[in-house]
């Protein structure tokens, strides 16, 4: 399931012939551990809108050494482009290039951030097109970097500044290693809801969050993510995976609920088990998901049935359960995935599910907002689990290949990242949205 080559060409002997052969090195992703900094050194602050200055007061509050000028041949840890006053493509020119200008100083692991405003809601056509602009060329620009360095924007909509919650927690995680395979993505912040948590080690303190399909792979990482994040955790998954799902429980000290989420009554039986064994439910993530690939040419309704089953209909049913329940402030986080956004072959019940996910978060915000939550969805690409081990080898090793900038597949652990920022408390402006946790590739399972 690992990805070898990656080990292989960053160690020893075969790194130095990988080097003198000219073949793909990917880098080792600057992941977030415990007490490391924030970046890996000075950031450079560029364009002069009306909220560089407040973003640098932030930045420089998280004890961050921030630059309006970069210093000559300095290596820097990120580089913040402030273009939410761009009006015209004109305005484009010079923060783009002083970027450019920079960008060979970027260290491993370091990071490109952009700050735009929506183009949806641009007053003139020579707005709307230098906002959408900025996504391009944020995405082209990340295509360009290498050794883990990733370019990520924050889009924030009409009277936000970046002291909303949202937008300061959401520069935070994309700054972090946190986001070590988020790239070429816009976490747009639609509202100053949120609050940013007392603990920044521990973001989750006091929340009880389930986690479906929770066994193995993603769930499992997502599980333990959330306990070390200060969550209890209630694990959930069909009977037969009991096992694995008792030791998941036992590891991250939560309860095992051994429950089909398919059942009529699903939702009922976790608001159940979470107020009963715990008090409260603050966090459910539809985790649980299954592939039955077939072409369409060849597809049996066996096959399109239980993947829309399980995917999507029993997320549905289960909102419906959440929403009756009346729980306050609970906060959703779904698993999507880049077939739902990209289509791929074989794929098209599991891509019609997994499509579905991101309609049905968008369409159930407001729902959830009013009762003081929100539900967000993540789509991962090519994640390295028992899911991918099931695509051949050479498919796969070609998969990780075609990631530009990246060049490798993402960890479970990726994934899990992105779910637990977007579970918290912080990100509470972040409503109806998708992000994508894809090594800026759209091949995916
Ligand atoms: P996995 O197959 O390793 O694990 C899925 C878990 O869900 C299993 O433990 C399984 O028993 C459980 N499950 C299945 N049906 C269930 C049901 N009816 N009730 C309760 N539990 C059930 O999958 P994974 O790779 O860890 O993927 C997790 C999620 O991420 C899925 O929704 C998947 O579609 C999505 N995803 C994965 C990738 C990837 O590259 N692995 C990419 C995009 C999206």
């Amino acid at each position: 399931m690992a990805d070898k080559y990656l080990e292989l060409v960053n160690h020893g002997g075969p790194k130095k012939l990988a080097k003198a052969l000219g073949l793909p090195r990917p880098a080792i992703l600057r992941r977030y551990t415990s007490g490391d900094p924030l970046i890996p050194g000075p950031l450079l602050l560029l364009g002069d809108s009306a909220q560089a200055s407040a973003a640098s007061e932030l930045l420089l509050g998280w004890g961050l050494d921030v630059r309006r000028h970069a210093l000559a041949g300095e290596k820097l840890g990120a580089i913040v482009l402030m273009l939410d006053d761009a009006a015209t493509p004109a305005d484009l020119s010079e923060p783009m290039l002083a970027a450019g200008a920079a960008l060979r100083r970027l260290l491993p692991g370091g990071r490109v951030l952009s700050f735009s405003r929506p183009a949806a809601e641009a007053d003139t056509p020579g707005s709307a097109a230098v906002r959408q602009g900025i996504d391009g060329a944020v995405r082209s620009l990340g295509r360009e970097l290498r050794g883990g360095a990733t370019a990520n924007g924050v889009v924030l909509h009409a009277g936000l500044g970046i002291d909303a919650p949202s937008a300061a927690a959401a520069l935070r995680f994309l700054l972090s290693g946190r986001s070590a395979y988020v790239d070429g993505q816009f976490l747009h912040v639609d509202s100053d809801a949120g609050v940013l948590p007392v603990d920044g080690e521990k973001p989750l303190a006091g929340k009880v969050a389930v986690v479906t399909g929770a066994a193995r792979g993603i769930g499992a990482a997502i599980a333990r993510t959330l306990h070390r994040d200060g969550a209890t955790v209630v694990v959930v998954d069909v009977p037969a995976a009991g096992d694995a799902l008792a030791k998941v429980a036992n590891e991250v000290r939560g309860t095992a609920l051994q429950l089909d989420i398919t059942r009529p009554d699903a939702g009922r039986v976790i608001v159940e088990h979470a107020r009963s064994r715990h008090g409260s439910l603050d966090i459910v993530i539809h985790n649980a998901g299954i592939t039955r690939d077939k072409l369409l040419a060849n597809m049996d309704a066996a096959r399109w049935d239980s993947v829309i089953a399980v995917n999507l209909e029993s997320q549905l049913r289960m909102n419906d359960a959440f929403l009756a329940a009346g729980l306050p402030g609970l906060r959703i986080v779904s698993l999507a995935s880049t077939s739902g956004i990209a289509g791929n072959r074989g794929q098209a019940n599991y891509a019609a599910s997994k499509g579905g996910v991101i309609g049905m978060v968008a369409a159930s915000a407001q729902a959830f907002a009013r009762a003081g939550g929100g539900i967000n969805a993540v789509a991962p690409g090519f994640i390295e689990t028992d899911m991918t081990a099931r695509i051949p080898l050479a498919t796969r090793t070609v998969a990780r290949m075609l990631m530009p900038s990246l060049m490798q597949g993402g960890l479970p652990l990726d994934v899990a990242e992105a779910i637990g920022f977007l579970a918290s408390d912080a990100a509470a402006g972040i409503n109806g949205r998708t992000l994508r946790v894809c090594g800026q590739s759209l091949v995916g399972a």
